[in-house]
């Protein structure tokens, strides 16, 4: 070999490697900043972020124009899909019958990551930090394919998560799916104990103390600040609160602290961390191309409050029993960064738009151009930026999408992050676009992945049992496949869903409210809508809807479905099918039951310290297997603890692309 030639290949295998290493300190930087593990730099103050709002707007805009162009005609991605489920560390302390929320998700967290830092491949689980200081949040360590056998290792995986995270506990701690701690926000409600600090911090609440929130990552208090100060004041959450016998109006004194803000009838709450705080179900699925997310996106939508009052499992807030059953419209006033003009309470002087929602919602529009006529409610949305999209070659509906997601502000901006490449980079893009915390989220393709067009299904709470959250997570995903295989219409007015939404969460709405529902989605031209119950949504009525789960059933009578999977499918279905007619109850239903039959229970709706410990012990034993709840669950399921993939009749589940 002579010398040049070997030099030459010597020089050609560094600059490889230069390349390689370079990929994968940028991979790793990504993933540990993924991880919460690194900080992505020094966060800059609500001022600097303010001066900034522009700046990412405009550069968000063009980043995701060129993405678009880059990936719109993306093709052949298969089906994917994963959950995510949300845990509270609940400390209990048996001899002073108490529980309190364990402020030790620093400590766990690295430790539950160390196996994806050392092998981020073969890992079964992803571990990531979630804004309270007592929460964690695990996902699958990849996601599911396409195989109906998946279905029968969901429930599983989820198993080994909860006792992969319950090795790192102390004494006392649990780990609990509750969608929320029922006496968040009460005195010595977290241990170690802290008292919350009016006025003072990044929350200033009369309940909810700094040390709550996640300390491992500046985002959380960063975004707690500036939500504040953007909107001028605190937040404020006023929860009607349920009227028993002997229930006290007004609740407490606070309407009297807090003069036009705390409403006398209602549990008054002042902190991002009563709703961010909270726990969820998500979903997300990866369609074969853009298409097929936009429908996907918008077939889903119709179905996020059914899904919201299905899975209702929140009714306690701040201690005292609440006349709503589920946590979104808490998030929703949580995280509400709108100025007093643009919540219209004052006139719009200096502000650009007036706005009817939080960044924390229900969708606004559908994205496919067949389903424009549905979008019957103001899209605030700013004229600039959508014109600017249209000249990026971005279709009406989706440009008006994209344009109405920017009309937030940046609430969390990073030193490093400020000047980036557009047409590599997407930062600016997610920054706008991951604080719009809405019911449904489009999700594009990473730049340079092998991850396609995604959407986000996010209405759903946390369940108690694993059993439980693994047939909400298999009942959707059906959904999804029953709705591209017929190609069912779910689409309705937008109005109608969101009028939907806040029906969802009224105190037991799963069997006692009525829901706009199309009447024949076989067909989406017959624009024909009735109020109907869940149960006849769910399972069918003769003469007024053929029912969600029925429609599932025709889809699998087709397939062969190996006999382990079927029975585990058919339980989960079960399920849904038991709580949509009222044969058994939703958590939140349970939870009510539970306080109002106490023996310590005055009429009050107060859920004390005694109450509440012997809830979340009971919860807990049903949790573990240990106390049977055939009110919540149904008399038997069997529990999957297999994560093996039967080899013979696994059938796909994917669909050519249109
Ligand atoms: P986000 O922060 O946007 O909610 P996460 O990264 O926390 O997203 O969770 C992503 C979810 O998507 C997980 O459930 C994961 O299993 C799943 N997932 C990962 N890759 C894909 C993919 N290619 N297609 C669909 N789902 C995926
Ligand atoms: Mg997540
Ligand atoms: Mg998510």
């Amino acid at each position: 070999m002579n010398i040049a030639f070997a030099l030459k290949k010597l020089h050609l295998k560094c600059n490889l490697f230069e390349g390689f290493y370079k990929f994968r300190e940028v991979f790793f930087k990504h993933q540990f900043a993924k991880m919460g593990l690194l900080t992505e730099g020094s966060p800059l103050s609500w001022e600097e972020t303010k001066a900034l709002a522009e700046h990412v707007r405009q550069h968000g805009v063009e980043q995701f124009i060129n993405l678009y162009r880059k990936l719109r005609d993306r093709t052949g991605d298969v089906l994917k899909w994963g959950d995510e489920v949300e845990y509270i560390i609940v400390k209990f302390d048996d001899d002073n019958q108490r529980a309190t929320v364990s402020l030790r998700a620093d400590e766990i967290l690295p430790e539950l990551q160390k196996k994806e830092v050392e092998d981020p491949e073969n890992v079964k689980s992803l571990w990531r930090p979630e804004y309270g200081a007592y929460m964690i949040e695990g996902t699958p360590g990849k996601p599911y394919g396409g195989l109906l056998a998946h279905f029968n290792i969901v429930e599983a995986n989820m198993k080994f998560r909860r006792a992969e995270a319950s090795t790192l506990l102390k004494d006392g701690e649990v780990i609990m799916s509750i969608t929320n701690f029922p006496r968040l926000g009460c005195p010595g409600f977290t241990t170690p104990p802290y008292v919350a600090t009016p006025g003072k911090g990044v929350t200033m609440s009369h309940f909810f103390p700094d040390d709550g929130i996640y300390p491992g990552h500046p985002r959380f208090k960063t975004l707690t600040s500036n939500i504040r100060n953007r909107r001028g004041e605190k937040v404020a959450i006023n929860l009607p609160i349920y009227r028993d016998t002997n229930t006290k109006i007004p609740v407490d004194n606070y309407h009297e602290l807090e003069k036009g803000v705390a409403r006398p009838d209602c549990v008054y709450m002042d902190a991002m961390g009563f709703g961010m705080g909270c726990c969820c179900l998500q979903l997300t699925f990866q369609a074969c191309c853009i298409i097929e997310a936009r429908t996907l996106y918008d077939q889903l939508a119709p179905l996020c409050p059914i899904m919201l009052a299905l899975s209702a499992a929140s009714p306690i807030y701040r201690g005292y029993l609440t006349d709503v059953d589920c946590r979104w419209n808490v998030i929703s006033a949580s995280v509400d960064d709108r100025t007093r003009q643009e919540r219209g309470v004052e006139p719009l002087t200096h502000d650009k738009f007036r706005i009817q929602k939080s960044r924390y919602d229900s969708i606004d529009s559908y994205l496919s151009p067949e389903h424009e006529k549905y979008n019957d409610i103001p899209i605030v949305h700013d004229p600039a930026i959508y014109r600017r999209l249209r000249e990026g070659g971005i279709d009406h509906p989706l440009a008006l999408h994209v344009a109405h997601l920017f009309i937030r502000d940046s609430v969390s901006l990073f030193s490093e992050k400020v000047n980036q490449d557009d047409s590599n980079d997407t930062d600016h893009f997610e920054n706008i676009q991951s604080t719009n915390w809405q019911t449904m989220r489009f999700k594009p393709p990473p730049p340079n992945s092998p991850i396609g067009w995604r959407v986000e299904f996010r209405p759903c709470e946390a369940q108690l049992t694993d059993f439980e959250n693994a047939a909400y997570v298999c009942f959707v995903v059906l959904l999804t496949r029953v709705i591209l295989s017929y190609r069912l219409t779910f689409v309705m007015p937008i109005s109608k869903v969101d009028e939907n939404m806040q029906r969802a969460q009224k105190r037991g709405a799963c069997t006692q409210q009525r829901f706009w529902w199309r009447r024949d989605v076989r067909s989406p031209d017959a624009d024909h809508y009735a109020e109907m119950s869940l149960d006849e949504i769910v399972n069918g009525k003769d003469g007024v809807f053929p029912g969600l789960i029925p429609l599932i059933e025709t889809y699998l009578s087709g397939m062969d479905v190996d006999a382990d999977t079927h029975c585990s499918v058919q339980q989960y279905l079960k399920l849904i099918q038991r709580r949509a007619s009222g044969e058994i109850s939703t958590m939140a239903t349970w939870m009510r039951d539970f306080v109002t039959k106490h023996p310590q229970y005055q009429k009050d709706s107060v859920v004390t310290e005694r109450i509440n410990y012997d809830l979340l012990k009971t919860a807990h034993g049903i949790q573990t297997g240990n106390i049977p709840a055939p009110t919540l669950l149904g008399s038997s399921n069997i529990s999957k603890t297999n994560e093996d993939i039967p080899k013979a009749f696994t059938k796909m589940m994917n669909r050519d692309c249109p």
